[in-house]
């Protein structure tokens, strides 16, 4: 019997890489998704597969599954600051909202459940880098509280359903993750300096560009959160690569790859936007026998290679229908 499992988010850019791999180990998949910050193209290549299931809804809505479940996914959630600063009641709704339901049908089925928790839990970390016992210096109440205290709550919920109704539960702390199926609009470093590249614009590098983050290609994620899937681990686990460069040598590395001779312009920098971000990931070696193997100037390529390869008016494109409906409600 094929095992099932449900993933929500499943039209975003981690969400849909995450069914392609749970399809190619066998799995019968639920996708589900309400479009915010998805798109149905991240979804278009599995039409007709017999293993794939979607159903359109908002997880801070009751979840209703008929039939088994083994897994739950839950990715849904905005991962971009520009998203979660558009729509920070919604962020925290999935976040604590969705996650509580998601909880609730891992527990009614019987299922194991793996949440996607962030680097963010950490907020601008004064321990550097930051492995999985820190516990983090997180301003509640600024810009980013909102998606950083949804995570922390999400992850306090997941840890509750685990001691008191013995649900099994993963924590994935995802670090600053990138490739191809990521929306060129959404405000992402990566996205923002290719798309700025690709239209002949200069390249916007927020503060002095002295702050860093470490980049992990998709496929590694993905290797590393379906390995913690298949593991028995209920406590937070960092899956991130730990190559650090400042946003200022990563422009210019964009720049280099892209053959472009645009300037860098210097803006400001946004309110807590974390100065340092590099993930230990010593717990996941020893535990999951993984690490990322893509250097980033080869996960670069393919990425700045699928955006190249996208038509042209999605370079251009500010916002996608459902988020614009949606702000302005
Ligand atoms: P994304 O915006 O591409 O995908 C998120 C998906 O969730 C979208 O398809 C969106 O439509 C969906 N969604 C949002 N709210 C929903 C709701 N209420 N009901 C149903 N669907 C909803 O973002 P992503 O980068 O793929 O991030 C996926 C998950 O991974 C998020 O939980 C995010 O916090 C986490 N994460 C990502 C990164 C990263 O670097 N990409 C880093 C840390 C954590
Ligand atoms: N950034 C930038 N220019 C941009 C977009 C982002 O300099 O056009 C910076 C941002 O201030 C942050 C880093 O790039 O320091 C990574 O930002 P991103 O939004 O990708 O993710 P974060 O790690 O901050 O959640």
């Amino acid at each position: 019997m094929k095992k099932r499992v449900l993933i929500t988010g499943a039209a975003g850019f981690l969400g849909s890489h995450l069914v392609d791999r749970f399809l190619d180990e066998g799995y019968l998949v639920i996708g589900m998704d309400n479009f915010i910050t998805g798109s149905t193209d991240n979804l278009s290549h599995l039409s007709g597969n017999p293993n794939f299931d979607f159903i359109e809804h908002d997880v801070t809505e009751h979840i209703d599954i008929k039939g088994n479940l083994d897994y739950i996914l839950h990715f849904a959630s905005p991962a971009s600051p520009i998203d979660y600063l558009k729509i920070p009641i919604q962020t925290l709704k999935v976040g604590s909202l969705g996650t509580h339901n998601c909880l609730g049908l891992a527990l009614a089925k019987k299922a194991t459940i793996l949440i996607a928790s962030t680097s963010e839990v950490y907020g601008d970390p004064l321990v550097h880098p930051q492995s999985e016992d820190y516990y983090g210096n997180v301003n509640a109440v600024g810009p980013r509280g909102v998606y950083d205290e949804a995570k922390r709550f999400q992850e306090a919920i997941t840890m509750a359903y685990h001691t008191f109704h013995k649900v099994p539960v993963r924590i994935v702390r995802i670090f600053n993750t990138y490739g191809p199926r990521m929306r060129m609009n959404d405000g992402r470093v990566i996205p923002a300096f290719i798309g700025q590249c690709l239209r002949k614009e200069n390249l916007t590098v927020f503060g002095d560009g002295s702050q860093t983050r470490s980049f992990c290609y998709i496929t590694d994620q993905v290797e590393g959160i379906y390995r913690l899937s298949q593991s028995n681990y209920s406590q937070p686990v960092n899956i991130g690569n730990p190559s650090e460069i400042s946003i200022l040598d990563f422009a210019k590395e964009i720049l280099q790859l892209t053959s472009s001779n645009q300037e860098i312009v210097f803006e400001g920098l946004p309110k807590d936007d974390p100065l340092k971000r590099r993930p230990n990931i010593d717990l996941a070696k020893k535990l999951l026998g993984w690490e990322p193997k893509v250097l980033r100037t080869v996960g670069l390529q393919k990425t700045i290679d699928y955006f190249a390869g996208l038509p042209e008016e999605k370079w251009y494109q500010v916002e996608h229908k459902k988020f614009d409906d949606f702000i302005k409600k």
